[in-house]
């Protein structure tokens, strides 16, 4: 099982794999780090990369920090001259939507953080948060006149750890008058010890529950980014690489945006999950790596 998958882990499949691909596209967690720890070897196998003229790329469904915030992480990493435009966060990428798919709008109900209100208001975007608390008992027009904002046509969810009810009762009082319910990433949990902690998924799930609207989602998995960053940057499908920990938004993006894609298993995927996966289907990948780190020799020669 699993055969169809290209195992790289001879010098030979790492030098054929860094040779065939001109434009790498990373994943962040799970591949270069984990949290704010380095993954041993990543980064600087795309210092390497770099330096070998590959052109790299950082894909990212973490709407908390902006692209400007990431470029100041992977200098303080030892990565230098990496433009916001060559990131993409779930942030950025639901302030582009917005703007190239609702250019009427003008005023987003915003939860989330600091570095998702920054690249929303980076297109022109005014952010309205709730400041006004619903009280029991208000009446709809005391609602509406003391709580909502009548220029809102967008509302944004990214992770936010302060999320409440306040929030819940706002946005979706905002998306029943007609405001588009976006979201920026699908991320139901992530594992920390034995626990599940909750991402973005189930704050979009609450508000779907309330307000009867289904979201749409900008981040990985869906293709829109890649296709974004191909057109933007010139790339063309056949030499560009996806990388990414995880089968069910990195792989399943890459594979949709018609790029190839390679598994590490420094994240949350495991090898037993590669182990039943369907030659061709739209979660397996093309090649399956130890970590990003192996690559190294290879890309420094
Ligand atoms: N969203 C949040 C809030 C996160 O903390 C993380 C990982 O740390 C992610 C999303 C997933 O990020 P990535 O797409 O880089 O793996
Ligand atoms: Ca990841």
């Amino acid at each position: 099982a699993g055969d169809h998958i290209q195992r790289v882990d001879t010098l030979e499949t790492e030098r054929a794999l860094v040779s065939k691909y001109e434009a790498f596209v990373f994943d962040c967690d799970g591949v270069l780090w984990g949290g704010s720890h380095a993954i041993e070897g990543s980064l600087d196998t795309v210092k390497a990369l770099r330096r070998a003229g590959k052109r790299t790329f950082f894909v990212t469904n973490n709407s908390s920090k902006s692209r400007r915030q990431y470029c100041v992480k992977l200098e303080g990493f030892g990565v230098h001259g990496v433009g916001v435009e060559d990131i993409v966060t779930s942030g950025s990428a639901i302030a582009a939507y917005v703007k190239l798919s609702h250019p009427d709008v003008q005023t987003v109900y915003m939860i989330g953080e600091e570095g998702l209100e920054e690249e929303l208001e980076m297109v022109g975007l005014r952010v309205v948060k709730e400041e006004a608390r619903p009280a029991p008992g208000m009446t709809e027009d005391e609602f509406r006149e003391n709580v909502t904002d009548p220029e809102v046509g967008a509302v944004v969810v990214g992770l936010d750890t302060s999320f409440g009810f306040r929030q819940l009762c706002v946005a979706s009082s905002y998306i029943q008058s007609g405001a588009h319910f976006l979201g920026t990433n699908p991320d139901v949990a992530d594992r920390v010890g034995s626990l599940l902690m909750p991402g973005t998924g189930p704050m979009l799930t609450s508000i779907q529950t309330a307000s009867g609207v289904a979201p749409v989602v900008v981040g990985k998995p869906n293709p829109l980014l890649i296709r974004q960053l191909m057109d933007q940057n010139g790339l063309a499908a056949s030499k560009t690489l996806m990388v990414g920990d995880r089968l069910d938004t990195d792989i399943m993006f890459g594979n949709a945006g018609g790029v190839s894609s390679a598994l590490v298993l420094t994240g949350v995927s495991e090898m037993s999950d590669v182990v039943g996966l369907q030659a061709g289907g739209d979660k397996t990948p093309t090649y399956l790596l130890e970590r990003l780190g192996a690559l190294l020799p290879a890309a420094t020669e």
